[in-house]
């Protein structure tokens, strides 16, 4: 008989993880899957493009009804769990009680709202969902005005996408630099100055006071008393991961629910993945990590034993125009060296740095092409001695001889 297997939401790691899992056993669980949002898988990552108009929602539905009937999922859309009562192990939810053999919990991320005055007038909107995509499509973009608040991946993608529609947008970032934490300076100057080209204002050290406006949001002051007029305003400046009903539940929950290697929580019957959950100390805010912990947890559900070990990712902007690649650590520290090409006419900037013999940091700027090649050397820690003097130019440069990252690897 199969046993019943309840998921709490339907977002990008539980639904590579049902296709582990029913690859693997198609008949080992009887699935019933639970989500907030009224629909199920589609690829987060795209809404950007939907936002630009370059896709449209349909393109980027990863799993329709088809996939949820032929594997026999009961689909609980538009239905949110309330409570988990664990002695009797059941969810609650508007439609009732449902019993679980295992439940998994995929309850994602909330965007994180700054508590400013103005923060609840119409017009403000964040950036996570469909509906939040189709708030910005639907405010008529084209002529109007738009703030986003956050000058990180997900606030210059919601810029792009609403400049693209032919709205006149600014972007107000914290920081001294563009996205801080995959870019150092001179790459993050290049980027602010490729958004500028296209004709988004970016203020940085900008800190927001208050969202102006008589029943709606009409404009936004900053503490230096510029004001930034604002048909709209998105606010992308972080996220937190959604762990309201672990806590209610009695998990154990630091910043996000805590799971074991095996993607198990605090409950022997209970497990989790994505970016509610954290993981030694660590929380998951890009999809890669989160595909293995996908993985682990199919095997996991199967009594095969499997381990999540997350990975260093990789960071690039889904922004026409704007070639960047982030990865690993660039922050100054003892022993590091950096090895530099810029070719600021050509809005080019390389920057690797190696501790030792190994690449321990990756940015680039305007010429991502080789990325992958040094990615992977860091990926693998492969030493690099042997090609430290052209190996900012890339594989192409390399002496023949030089081994290939593969053949690297194994000798390492
Ligand atoms: C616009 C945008 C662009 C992005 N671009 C990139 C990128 O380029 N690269 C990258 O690596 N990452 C990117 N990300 C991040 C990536 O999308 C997330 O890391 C990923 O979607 C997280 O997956 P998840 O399954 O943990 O959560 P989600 O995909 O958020 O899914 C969680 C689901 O749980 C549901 N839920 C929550 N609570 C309940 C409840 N009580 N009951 C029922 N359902 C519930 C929610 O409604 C949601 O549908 C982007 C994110 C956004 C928003």
């Amino acid at each position: 008989m199969k046993r019943k297997l309840v998921v709490i939401g339907a977002g990008m790691a539980s639904g590579r993880m049902l296709e582990h899992l029913f690859n693997a056993a198609p008949d080992q669980w009887e699935v019933t899957l639970f989500n907030a949002e009224p629909r199920g898988n589609y690829n987060r990552l795209m809404l950007s493009p939907v936002l630009s108009g370059e896709k449209t929602y349909a393109q980027i539905v990863t799993h329709d009804e088809g996939w949820y009937a032929a594997r026999g999922v009961t689909c609980r859309f538009g239905e949110s769990v309330t409570q988990v009562d664990r002695s009797a192990r059941i969810v609650r939810s508007a439609g009732g009680d449902t019993p679980y053999d295992a439940l998994v919990m995929a309850t994602g991320s909330a965007p994180f709202i700054i508590p400013v005055v103005g923060k609840e007038l119409p017009g403000v909107v964040t950036y996570r969902d469909l509906e939040d995509t189709e708030a910005m499509i639907a405010a008529g973009l084209a002529g109007k005005s738009a703030v986003v608040i956050g000058g990180g991946l997900l606030g210059l993608e919601a810029a792009a996408g609403m400049a693209a529609r032919g709205a006149s947008v600014t972007v107000i970032h914290l920081m001294g630099h563009l996205m801080e934490r995959q870019l150092d300076p001179a790459a993050g100057a290049l980027l602010q100055q490729d958004l500028e080209r296209r004709g988004i204002t970016v203020h940085c050290k900008g800190a927001t006071k208050a969202i102006l406006g008589d029943g709606k949001a009409e404009a936004v002051l900053l503490e230096d008393g510029t004001v930034y007029p604002a048909d709209l305003v998105c606010m992308a400046v972080g996220i937190r991961p959604e762990t309201r009903l672990a806590n209610d539940a009695g998990l154990e929950v630091a910043r996000g629910i805590v799971v074991n290697d095996a993607m198990r929580t605090s409950d022997p019957h209970i497990f989790a993945l994505g970016e509610c959950v954290e993981h030694r100390d660590q929380l998951f805010g890009l999809v890669a990590p989160l595909y293995l912990q996908a993985e682990v947890l199919a095997q996991t559900l199967l009594n095969k034993p499997a381990t999540f070990r997350p990975v260093q990712t990789a960071t690039r902007l889904k922004v026409t125009g704007c070639e960047l690649f982030g990865a690993g650590d660039f922050a100054p520290g003892e022993g590091r060296e950096d090895i530099v090409l810029r070719d600021p006419q050509g809005g080019i900037y390389k920057r690797l740095v190696l501790q030792g013999d190994r690449i321990i940091g990756i940015v680039m700027y305007g010429d991502t092409a080789d990325g992958g090649w040094f990615y992977d050397l860091l990926q693998r820690e492969a030493n690099i001695g042997a090609m430290r003097d052209a190996l900012i130019f890339g594989p192409a440069f390399q002496p023949k001889a030089a081994p290939e990252p593969a053949q690297l690897a194994e000798a390492c």
